[in-house]
């Protein structure tokens, strides 16, 4: 096997390789990340098949044991460290997330700060941990509930937050005990490696925590689902791949958490205040070139309110600067591929050729980079498949409705049930709305959702389970129940 290699990226040392059983290993093969904002490659990294990612498994199982008693307080140690190692690698995590995902260098620094966040906040709920008690119903012995380690867990992230993702659901893994084998997206394989290489220094157990990128992820679930010792998936990513792991996780019984597409409604009310509505809009459209599961997707307006949001919302789109995520100032970076930024013309052709108004924007940015510009566009005619997928792109799709009513029935007019977003200056009306949302999260007047402490997740076709807060850790652990009997 050749020697493992890293390289230099940015004036960071990356690993190149596999993490497997505690160490970096090659495997002969290679593929290329590529800068989304020029096209150049930016390195090589080692290619996993199926052997590799059984050797990953192997090792996972292996450690699953020793891992699952290794008493909490030490567990969380070894978290408090990583935070503390993370934080000082943030200016390479940064950049490297900037060169493979085209984010702009300020959204990587909080996507860092987020997801470093998530580790102390693990480290500090591990001890935290417990079950419950109760008395047998017709007496005589005790009923007491605790949760023991799901066993190995496949973790598949995808690259438009590839640190928040990986840390998020190895976070969780790790503290609830379980083995993890976690699988880049090819897209980003760089900031995984940087992630898993913290994890190695401040001391994770080999077999603990595996690493596996691939150019052909098929074959690598196709090699381990089956697997009879593989307890776990948990996924990030579309719709389709998550019924399709599903489908395949379901021969095999394994417990599955699936984080998939949405398609946001963003709710403004004839009370809202509508500078704060415009302002939460433009980032919860804009932010990550609008590749965000939670972006907003369909922003519906009361027409009260309308044309002023509009005018406002369109003003500010037409300030974003468009550019390399390391410029200065820059807003929006590129679509992270080229074949994604024709969907996304394709998609606004759609729009237009159905009737609706082009406020802003509308084209590809000619040049080196996948740019598109930000783009408002006016539907009237909601009658379209289009008008209910997630447009995973800097498109905001504005609508207008009449009544509180309708709008609830449009938000929820779609297979989807990720977040929602809700302005209004009524309390009373806040909750009343939002309790009618078949989604599993509503943004209050406000239009960024995450955080460590809250259960991130959603309903219908956006998914199984949540993650984060104390519900994401159980989501790694089963309840054994033990029945007592007490004289
Ligand atoms: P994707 O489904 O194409 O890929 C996601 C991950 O799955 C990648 O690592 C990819 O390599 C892998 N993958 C693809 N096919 C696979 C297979 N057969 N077996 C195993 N792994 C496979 O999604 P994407 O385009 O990378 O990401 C965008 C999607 O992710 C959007 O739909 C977005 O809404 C969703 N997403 C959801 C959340 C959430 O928390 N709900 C967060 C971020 C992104």
């Amino acid at each position: 096997m050749a020697e493992h290699t890293t390289a230099s990226v940015r004036g960071h040392d990356v690993p190149l390789g596999l993490y497997l059983d505690g160490r970096w290993s090659e495997t002969g093969r290679r593929f290329a990340v590529l800068n989304p904002g020029d096209g150049t490659t930016v390195a090589e990294v080692a290619d996993g098949g199926p052997h590799e990612a059984v050797r990953a498994l192997d090792a996972a199982v292996a450690a699953q044991e020793g891992w699952r008693f290794v008493a909490p307080r030490e567990r969380a140690e070894l978290f408090h460290r990583a935070y503390t190692l993370l934080r000082d690698r943030a200016d390479a995590i940064a950049d490297v997330m900037v060169l493979e995902s085209g984010k702009p260098r300020a959204e990587a620094v909080g996507e860092f700060t987020l997801s470093a966040g998530f580790f102390r906040w693990y480290a500090e709920q591990i001890a935290h941990l417990h079950g419950t008690f109760a008395d047998s119903s017709p007496g005589g012995y005790r009923v007491v509930t605790t949760h023991q380690p799901v066993g190995p867990s496949f973790l598949i992230t995808p690259w438009n937050f590839p640190l928040l993702m990986a840390a998020r659901k190895a976070g969780a893994a790790l503290a609830a005990g379980c083995t993890t084998v976690l699988k880049s997206a090819k897209e980003t394989p760089l900031t995984a490696a940087l992630f898993v290489d913290v994890l190695h220094e401040a001391g994770f157990p080999a077999g603990t925590v595996n690493l596996v990128h691939t150019s052909d992820s098929a074959a690598i679930s196709d090699a381990l689902l089956p697997d009879p010792r593989l307890r776990k998936i948990s996924f990030t990513g579309s719709t389709g791949v998550g019924a399709t792991l599903l489908g395949k996780a379901a021969g095999n019984i394994v417990n599955s958490s699936m984080e998939l597409g949405g398609d946001g409604p963003f709710v403004v009310l004839d009370d809202a205040d509508v500078d704060l509505a415009v302002r939460e809009a433009v980032t919860c459209k804009f932010r990550n070139a609008g590749q965000a599961c939670v972006a907003a997707n369909r922003i519906i307006l009361h027409r009260d309110i309308a044309d002023e949001f509009t005018r406002k919302f369109v003003a500010q789109a037409e300030k974003l600067r468009v550019g390399d995520g390391f410029d200065e100032g820059v807003d929006v970076g590129p679509i992270i591929t080229e074949a994604q930024r024709e969907r996304v013309a394709e998609l606004v052709g759609a729009f237009v050729g159905s009737g609706a108004e082009l406020l802003a924007g509308g084209r590809a940015i000619p040049g080196k980079g996948y740019f598109f510009e930000p783009t408002v566009l006016r539907v009237r005619d909601r009658d379209h498949d289009f008008c209910r997928e997630e447009l995973f792109a800097p498109v905001a799709a504005l609508y207008t409705v009449d009544t509180v009513a309708e709008a609830i029935a449009f938000a929820n007019d779609t297979r989807y049930g990720l977040a929602a977003y809700l302005f209004t200056r009524d309390l009373s009306r806040a909750f009343a709305v939002s309790e009618r949302l078949d989604v599993g999260m509503v943004g209050i007047n406000r239009g960024i959702m995450a955080d460590p402490a809250a259960a991130f997740g959603g309903v219908k076709a956006s998914g199984l389970g949540r993650e984060g807060g104390h519900d994401g850790i159980y989501e790694f652990l089963e309840p054994k129940y033990l029945a007592v009997t007490v004289d």
